[in-house]
């Protein structure tokens, strides 16, 4: 199964609007402009974050992950949306499945694709694809400015 990119709903592209923030801020500080937050079933924002490789010298800080943790503590994950502006690596894939997220919403996948139609096939997560243009120049622009640490990102040697 292959997920196709939508337009999304209104709440949607809300929601990635905080993510995209979050990347941002990411970007403004030398680090890879990749944001997350997680959202609880009713619209409620539970985290927020990003990737910080590069800030905190720490490869496990994703975006996603790092939203999961501000989070804290949640009884069940059951209807939470978790946002991310790319495509989740691996990790952050095994994450979604990991806690029982029930949706995911993703910027864009055209700079890097993950796990995200693993999720949809046998993880029964509802993945809403956009492809907002933002989060597309975002990446391609950092990207081809720093290569050297985007791979060391995706871990390709
Ligand atoms: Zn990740």
């Amino acid at each position: 199964m292959t997920v196709l990119p939508t337009a999304g709903s209104d709440a949607d592209r809300e929601m990635l609007a905080v993510a995209l923030a979050e990347a941002r801020a990411g970007l403004a500080e030398g680090g890879i402009p990749i944001g997350g937050a997680l959202f609880a079933a009713d619209g409620t924002l539970l985290g927020r974050g990003r990737n910080r490789r590069v800030q905190e010298d720490d490869p496990s800080i994703h975006g996603e992950t790092d939203a999961f943790r501000k989070a804290g503590r949640q009884r069940s994950y059951r209807g939470t949306t978790m946002v991310t502006t790319l495509s989740p690596c691996w990790y952050c894939s095994g994450l979604i499945r990991q806690f029982g997220i029930s949706r995911l919403v993703i910027g864009e996948s055209q700079t890097f694709t993950g796990g995200h139609n693993w999720l949809a096939q046998d993880a029964g997560v509802e993945v809403v694809l956009l492809d907002d243009p933002d989060c597309v120049s975002m990446m391609t622009d950092f990207i081809a400015a720093r290569p050297d640490v985007w791979n060391e990102d995706i871990g390709v040697d």
